[in-house]
């Protein structure tokens, strides 16, 4: 997990709708723009003393996708995208 890092720190807050929160902030590997992403405490506890064994889409429901990604990898919505984008699927679709 990218978050658990060194590279990525983090700060505790108490959140009006989400109650404790953590904000890990963390520079993205590929264009090293900063990205914060807002955990919700008790989605993170959940992740974490499941043994990891819940997938983190089960644990951390109020998160993006995309902020997923980047806990996980690291890397910032942008740049998956264009990682994406420039992987098998368009390669398919010009050989049509
Ligand atoms: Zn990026």
């Amino acid at each position: 997990m990218y978050f658990d890092t060194q590279k990525v720190s983090y700060t505790e807050r108490m959140d009006t709708d989400k109650g404790h929160v953590y904000d890990f902030t963390g520079p993205c590997h590929s264009c090293k723009k900063p990205i914060t992403v807002t955990v919700v405490g008790v989605e993170l506890f959940k992740f974490n003393t499941v043994a990891r064994s819940p997938m983190i889409q089960d644990a951390l429901v109020s998160n993006t996708k995309e902020e997923r990604e980047f806990l996980i990898s690291g890397t910032c919505s942008s740049c998956f995208d264009k990682l994406f984008r420039e992987g098998g699927l368009r390669a398919v679709h010009t050989q049509k």
